[in-house]
């Protein structure tokens, strides 16, 4: 009885001791699990916290003198959401997203426009006189320019090349927008979104030759298709080139040089050749609406070049002003003269024919 009553108390003991030392491991693995967790909640909000240009990986370095708000490597529905936040993309985004919304609407617009003025005796469908109401009677900023009636319509002339350039427009800004907003969530997503965004910018360039070629050489059909044909064959090399990861080893870069020129070259001789051939036509002169959205886009390229006014005063200029912001908005001016410009040799060829 005793020997049971000793082998009672030595288990219980054993036992006792047995859960202290387990009460005390427990209370060890509790803290432990408390510490990883707050550890690991910590570095989740430090993951959401904007940081300054010192904490960046590599791929997000592009700026030296805006020092503070960035976001880096969020996870994608964060980064998605921070389209609603503020930090130093925030405008970024939204110039191009509301580029992008005024592009749209000129196009949609453009689109639905019915004619004010129909010949009950034309034989022309319903259909076809949608393509060739005068569009610049609606849109001409000269009130002077809005008596065209469809009796001056000499013949129809069509206008994808006008909406391919507006697609263009459109691509590009969206793309632009999209990469502004999602770069920051990986090292492969700014890869790809960088990509699509100088596709983008190589598509912009392409399609803004669109209407000053075809309207131009309308009457000239096989220079027309030719000039047409280079363009978009370099322009689809370019993005190409741009795209696949190959031609970014320095064996190609003498090719992706190459393609580039070509592609300036392919929109520069079309503009010489109709400068030469209708430089007595105020139309012609248009051309120099790249002189003033030439204007726009090379004042853009030198402020993002140069990086100005942040360079002058690193971090005053983070969430607002910074270069990129401005270049945007030249961006965007540059392309709604360019617009312009089209609705100018849309009106030439609808009014004159060839
Ligand atoms: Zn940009």
């Amino acid at each position: 009885m005793a020997s049971t009553l000793t082998l009672e108390k030595t288990s219980f003991l054993i036992s006792e001791r047995d859960h202290k030392s387990c009460s005390s491991s427990c209370e060890e693995i509790k803290m432990k699990k408390k510490k990883r967790t707050s550890s690991s909640s910590t570095k989740d909000s430090n993951k959401l916290d904007l940081v300054d240009y010192a904490s960046l990986p590599n791929f997000l370095k592009h700026n030296e003198f805006i020092l503070s708000y960035y976001r880096s490597e969020w996870p994608i529905k964060q980064t998605l959401l921070s389209i609603f936040s503020i930090h130093n993309e925030t405008l970024n985004i939204w110039t191009h997203l509301i580029g992008f919304v005024i592009f749209l609407t000129l196009t949609t617009y453009a689109m639905s426009i019915v004619p004010l003025n129909t010949t009950p005796t034309s034989s022309l469908t319903q259909e076809t006189n949608l393509t060739t109401t005068p569009l610049t009677s609606y849109f001409s900023l000269n009130l002077s320019d809005q008596v065209i009636s469809n009796q001056e319509v000499s013949q129809p002339i069509t206008r994808w090349p006008f909406y391919a350039y507006m697609c263009g427009a459109m691509f590009c800004l969206l793309m632009s927008s999209a990469c502004h907003l999602l770069s920051c969530h990986s090292e492969h997503t700014c890869y790809v979104m960088l990509r699509l965004d100088y596709a983008g910018i190589s598509g912009l360039i392409v399609t803004s030759f669109y209407p000053l070629v075809y309207y131009s050489f309308a009457c000239h059909p096989l220079i027309r298709d030719l000039y047409l044909c280079s363009i978009t064959v370099f322009g689809i090399a370019t993005i190409f080139a741009s795209l696949i990861p190959v031609f970014e080893t320095p064996e190609f870069r003498i090719v992706r040089a190459g393609l580039f020129v070509c592609m300036a070259l392919s929109g520069l001789v079309p503009i010489i050749h109709k400068l030469m051939a209708f430089g007595d036509r105020p139309e012609a002169l248009v051309t120099a609406s790249a002189g003033d959205d030439g204007c726009f886009l090379s004042l853009g390229v030198i402020v993002y070049a140069t990086r100005v006014p942040e360079r002058w005063m690193p971090g005053r200029f983070d969430l607002a002003g910074h270069s990129h912001q401005l270049f945007h908005v030249l961006v965007i001016a540059g392309a709604y003269t360019h617009y312009l410009a089209g609705l100018v040799y849309l009106r030439w060829r609808e009014i004159e024919g060839c």
